[in-house]
C-alpha cells in the first residue's frame, strides 16, 4: 500500500467499513512522541486529549516501549491456567504503590468497573449479609464507566443508554455532589456499594464541592457500604496527585484503574481492594483470558515507575494551575467556565448544547496545531500528556488564545 495516501483516503475507509459508533475530529494521525502527534501529511500537533487520559506518560514513552518489546520477545500470554514470572511481582508492586492488600487485573476500564461491582455484590452477600439477589449499588447522575450493559444501566446519558434495554436491576441513581441524597440512599440495608468518579471526566470534567469525597466516604463507612472510586480517568497522576482521592485524604474501599496504567500502549486495568473484599471471590468466579498477562504486567510496572521517576503528579499539579490561570487571563467572551484539577480540565463555550460552536473551536485549534475534542456539546476537555514542559504549555496557551480570538 502506498505510504502517501491523504487523510481523506483513511477517513473514507473508516466511514465505509467501520461501525459508525464514533464521530472523530477530521485528522488522521500516524505518529506520536511525548506531547506531540503527527498526521499522515506530516503536520505536527500538540495532543490536548491524551487519548482520554490514557497517555499520561506521553506518546510511545521509550522506557515503557522498551519494557514492552523485551517482554514481547520472551512471553506474552499464558492465561491464568498457569503461573508466570511477571504477575506476582507486578501484583506486589502495584498494591504497595497504592497501599492496598490485593489487586485483580483486567484489561479495559469497563471490565475493572464490572469487576468492582461484582466484588461489591459478593461482599454484600458474604460479609454484610444482604439477602440473595437483593444487593443494590448506588451510582450518580452523569457517571461514565464504559459501554457494557452493566455500565450503561447506570447511565443517565440517553445517547449511551436509550434502546439498549432491558437494564441491570439493583442500581440506585442519585444526583452527583449531593451528600443528602447519599445519606438517604445508604440507609437501605441492601446497599452494598457507592460507585463514584472523584471528578466526572466524560460528563465534562465536573468537579464536586471540596470535601464531597471525604464526606461520602464517611457516610459509606457509617452504614457499612463500600466506596468504589472510579479513578480510571482521574488516577495515575492526571489530576496532580497519584489518585484524585488523595485530595480528600481518603482511602476508598475499592479503586478501579485503567487507561494510563499502561501509558497508552495496551489495555490494562486493575481493581485494588482489601483482603476482606477480594477474598470473597474464588477460582472460577471471575477472570479474563488476557487479564494479568505477562506483557501487560511488564508494561504496567514500567508505566507506574515512570510516573514516579518523572514526578508526573507534581508536574500535572503545577502546569494545571498555570493552564487555568492563563485561560482565565485570556478573558475570552465565549468562555463561560474554566475548571479542573491538575491536567484534567475543561472550558465551557457560551452556547446552547446543540450548537456546534465547540466543534468549530476544535477544528480551528486543529488548524492552529492543537488537538482537543468537545464533549456534551459545549464543553472542551484540555488534558495534555503529563510530560509537558512549561514552555510547551505556553506554546499551547498561545494557540488557544489565538484560536479563541477568532471567535470573539
Ligand atoms: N471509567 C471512567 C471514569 C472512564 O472515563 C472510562 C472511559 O472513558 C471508563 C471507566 C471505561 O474505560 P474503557 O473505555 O477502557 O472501558
Amino acid at each position: 500500500m502506498s505510504q502517501h495516501r491523504d487523510a481523506q483516503y483513511y477517513m473514507d475507509l473508516e466511514n465505509k467499513y467501520g461501525a459508525h459508533n464514533y464521530h472523530p475530529l477530521p485528522v488522521v494521525l500516524q505518529r506520536g512522541e511525548r506531547v506531540y502527534l503527527w498526521d499522515v501529511e506530516g503536520k505536527k500537533y500538540f495532543d490536548f486529549l491524551s487519548a482520554y487520559s490514557a497517555v499520561n506518560q506521553g506518546h510511545v514513552h521509550p522506557r515503557i516501549v522498551q519494557a514492552m518489546v523485551e517482554q514481547a520477545q520472551k512471553l506474552t500470554l499464558t492465561s491464568r491456567a498457569f503461573y508466570n514470572d511477571q504477575l506476582g511481582p507486578y501484583e506486589k508492586y502495584i498494591t504497595e504503590y497504592f497501599g492496598y492488600d490485593r489487586v485483580l487485573p483486567m484489561n479495559s476500564g469497563v471490565e475493572a468497573g464490572e469487576t468492582a461491582v461484582k466484588l461489591a455484590r459478593r461482599w454484600g452477600y458474604d460479609v454484610k449479609g444482604i439477602p440473595a439477589d437483593e444487593a443494590k449499588v448506588i451510582f450518580v447522575t452523569g457517571n461514565f464507566w464504559g459501554r457494557t450493559l452493566g455500565a450503561i444501566s447506570s447511565s443517565t446519558d440517553p445517547s449511551s443508554k436509550a434502546s439498549f434495554g432491558p437494564y441491570m436491576p439493583g442500581y440506585l441513581i442519585i444526583p452527583y455532589n449531593d451528600l443528602a441524597a447519599l445519606e438517604e440512599a445508604v440507609q437501605d440495608p441492601t446497599v452494598c456499594a457507592f460507585m463514584v468518579e472523584p471528578i466526572q471526566g466524560e460528563a465534562g470534567v465536573i468537579v464536586p464541592d471540596e470535601g464531597y469525597l471525604a464526606k461520602a466516604k464517611a457516610l459509606c463507612a457509617q452504614h457499612n457500604v463500600l466506596m468504589i472510586a472510579d479513578e480510571i480517568q482521574t488516577g495515575i497522576a492526571r489530576t496532580g496527585k497519584r489518585l484524585c482521592s488523595d485530595y480528600d485524604a481518603i482511602k476508598p474501599d475499592i479503586v478501579t484503574l485503567g487507561k494510563a496504567l499502561s501509558g497508552g500502549l495496551m489495555p490494562v486495568s486493575a481493581v485494588l481492594t482489601s483482603d476482606e473484599v477480594m477474598l470473597t471471590i474464588h477460582p472460577g468466579e471471575h477472570g479474563s483470558t488476557f487479564g494479568g498477562n505477562p506483557l501487560a504486567c511488564a508494561v504496567a510496572r514500567e508505566a507506574l515507575q515512570v510516573v514516579e521517576d518523572e514526578k508526573l503528579a507534581e508536574n500535572a499539579f503545577t502546569l494545571g494551575q498555570i493552564l487555568r490561570d492563563e485561560l482565565k487571563a485570556i478573558n475570552s467572551p465565549i468562555i463561560t467556565d474554566i475548571r479542573g484539577k491538575g491536567l484534567l480540565n475543561a472550558i465551557d463555550i457560551d452556547t446552547h448544547e446543540e450548537s456546534n460552536m465547540a466543534w468549530e473551536v476544535c477544528l480551528k485549534l486543529r488548524d492552529n496545531g492543537l488537538l482537543a475534542k468537545p464533549t456534551h456539546g459545549n464543553k472542551i476537555r484540555f488534558a495534555p500528556p503529563l510530560v509537558m514542559t512549561e514552555e510547551e504549555l505556553d506554546a499551547c496557551i498561545d494557540i488557544i488564545a489565538k484560536t479563541l480570538k477568532h471567535f470573539s
